[in-house]
Formats: C-alpha cells, sequence, structure tokens
C-alpha cells in the first residue's frame, strides 16, 4: 500500500522526490509509521534549506530567471518594456475574448471596463501599432511579468503566474516558421533547458486558432506560439507577418527543477506566502 492523498500532499509538499512519493508498505501501521519520521526529517532538512537560502542564495530562481532572459533577449535585438498589469473591456473584445469566449470566465474584473491582464497580447499589440509607424521592420519586443487568470488551480496552473511575451513584427513572411523556431531554442536555451529535448506540437488554441505549442522533455507546456497575418490583426490595424510566443516562467522553472528529479508547482515556483524559495515555510 501507499501514502494517502493527505500524507502524499504533504510530503509534495516538502519537496519529496519520486522514489520516496512512490515508496510502498505491507501494513497501515508501517506505512504510517514510515511517515512520522520521514516527515521529521523532512521538516528539518527544509528548515536547514531555509536557512541556506538566506544566508548564501537570496533570490529565487524564477527572478533569476526574468533577468538571464531580458539579457539574452536584448542581446539578441529585442526591446524590453512594461505596460500596465490591467486591460481594458474593449481591448479583451479585439482578442476575440467576449462574453461568449471560454477564457471570459476566467477574468478577474476590476469593473465594468477593466481586468487584470490574463496574457500581455493586448498590450503588445497596442503599442507596436506605433512602434510599426515609428521604426524600421521588423520590431523586436518582450514584455515579462504577472498574469492573472481564474484557473482550478493544480499541479500546473496559479491564478497568479509570469508571463514571457515576446513578439517580432514586420518579418519576411516565408521566414516566419524558422524565426519562430529560433527564438523558442534561444529562450530555452536561456532558461538552461536541453533545447533538442524540448518538441515543438501543433496545438489548438482558443484565441490563436492552431498554434505550435513548446514542450518541456516531460511534455508540460511551456510555451504557446502563433504567427501573423492573423485575423485578430485587423481590429488593431495590423497588416505586417509576425511570430509571437507566450512562456510561463514558472513552467520553465518547473521544467528545470523536474530535470533534477524534483516536482515543483507553480505556487512553489512562484509568488507565494506558503514558500520561500520553492521550501515550505510551515515545518
Ligand atoms: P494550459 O493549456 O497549460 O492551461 P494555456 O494554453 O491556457 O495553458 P496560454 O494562453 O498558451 O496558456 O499561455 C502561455 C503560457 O503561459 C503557457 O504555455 C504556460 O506556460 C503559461 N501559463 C498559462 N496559464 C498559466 C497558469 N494558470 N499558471 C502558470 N502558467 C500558466
Ligand atoms: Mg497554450
Amino acid at each position: 500500500m501507499n501514502w494517502t492523498d493527505e500524507q502524499d500532499k504533504r510530503l509534495k509538499d516538502l519537496g519529496a522526490d519520486t522514489a520516496t512519493l512512490t515508496q510502498s508498505f505491507e501494513t497501515a501501521e508501517e506505512r504510517n509509521r514510515a511517515f512520522q519520521s520521514l516527515e521529521k526529517q523532512m521538516a528539518r532538512e527544509t528548515g536547514d534549506k531555509i536557512r541556506h537560502h538566506l544566508a548564501e542564495v537570496r533570490r529565487p530562481d524564477i527572478t533569476v530567471l526574468r533577468e538571464k532572459l531580458a539579457v539574452a533577449l536584448v542581446e539578441a535585438g529585442f526591446t524590453e518594456v512594461e505596460t500596465p498589469l490591467t486591460v481594458s473591456r474593449a481591448h479583451l473584445g479585439r482578442m476575440g475574448i467576449d462574453e461568449n469566449h471560454p477564457l471570459n470566465k476566467q477574468i478577474f474584473w476590476l469593473d465594468k471596463n477593466k481586468a487584470m491582464r490574463p496574457m500581455l497580447a493586448p498590450n503588445l499589440y497596442y503599442i507596436l501599432v506605433d512602434l510599426l509607424r515609428l521604426a524600421p521592420h521588423p520590431v523586436s519586443i518582450f514584455e515579462i511579468g504577472p498574469c492573472m487568470r481564474k484557473e482550478t488551480q493544480g499541479a500546473q496552473h496559479a491564478a497568479e503566474f509570469t508571463m514571457l511575451n515576446l513578439v517580432e513584427m514586420g518579418l519576411p513572411l516565408e521566414s516566419r516558421r524558422e524565426r519562430m523556431e529560433e527564438l523558442a531554442r534561444l529562450v530555452l536555451k536561456a532558461a538552461d533547458m536541453p533545447v533538442d529535448e524540448c518538441p515543438m506540437v501543433v496545438e489548438e488554441s482558443g484565441v490563436y486558432g492552431e498554434t505550435l505549442d513548446v514542450e518541456s522533455p516531460d511534455g508540460l507546456e511551456l510555451a504557446s506560439t502563433a504567427m501573423g497575418p492573423h485575423p485578430l490583426d485587423a481590429p488593431w490595424g495590423i497588416d505586417v507577418p509576425w511570430v509571437g510566443l507566450g512562456f510561463g516562467l514558472e513552467r520553465l522553472v518547473m521544467a528545470r527543477a523536474a530535470l533534477n528529479g524534483v516536482t515543483l508547482n507553480p505556487a512553489r515556483a512562484g509568488r507565494s506566502l506558503g514558500y520561500l524559495a520553492g521550501f515550505r515555510l510551515n515545518v
């Protein structure tokens, strides 16, 4: 017999590895005894890790990753932008997200006309209209920042997460696919992922129709990508070919940890009151 759901949850919380989580026992008594001593030991180790983090490491993986990605993209000719954390109903409408859209139920509305942004795309579309007018093509920009969606939270979703969205507009039509893959590789490399083991697979997206997703070696969605010309371009007045990639930073941190046999969820990888740098605080 295996751990009870509650024991399994607590052990995962404390960062138990797969070998520990799949352990099996002859009797419930034996299992519960093993749990007690394991929990105590892991709680002690977690305390040590938190003290080590405070003394030596001092920064969460996600902010270090954020910086690495920004440096790599600026080096590759991209310009970083910071846009508001909120988005208007009208701009969500231009993304095709209206009352009937599945994503509409996931939006945190602040009032009738304003919401917390569930994605970066509408804000980036908005400023690209002017940038395409003002600057030589292609125009390459990116933003890294919080997005919010009402999710059934779990192993892969948090209500607050961090998105990297990079967009290149005004590039030759025939080079889009190749450029897309080049940019996906650039981001994966900057995130210390094994680039050749991360497949690009065709997926159906609620917003963009058919898209290419970038996955981790264990099949976790790391990014969704899209290309234009696209039907969503017209409401913004955009008529040049483009590529765009949206990566979840918590997912990159999780995928990186999984390569070392550590199972993280977005709450442990991202913003949290319960964890510090992925370590459970209430131990
Ligand atoms: P999923 O299919 O995993 O729910 P999605 O396709 O709805 O994700 P996208 O709109 O494609 O998400 O967002 C781009 C990226 O942002 C995703 O590939 C993922 O890495 C990340 N992401 C999206 N939603 C969340 C979330 N709730 N928590 C953590 N990361 C997320
Ligand atoms: Mg997706």
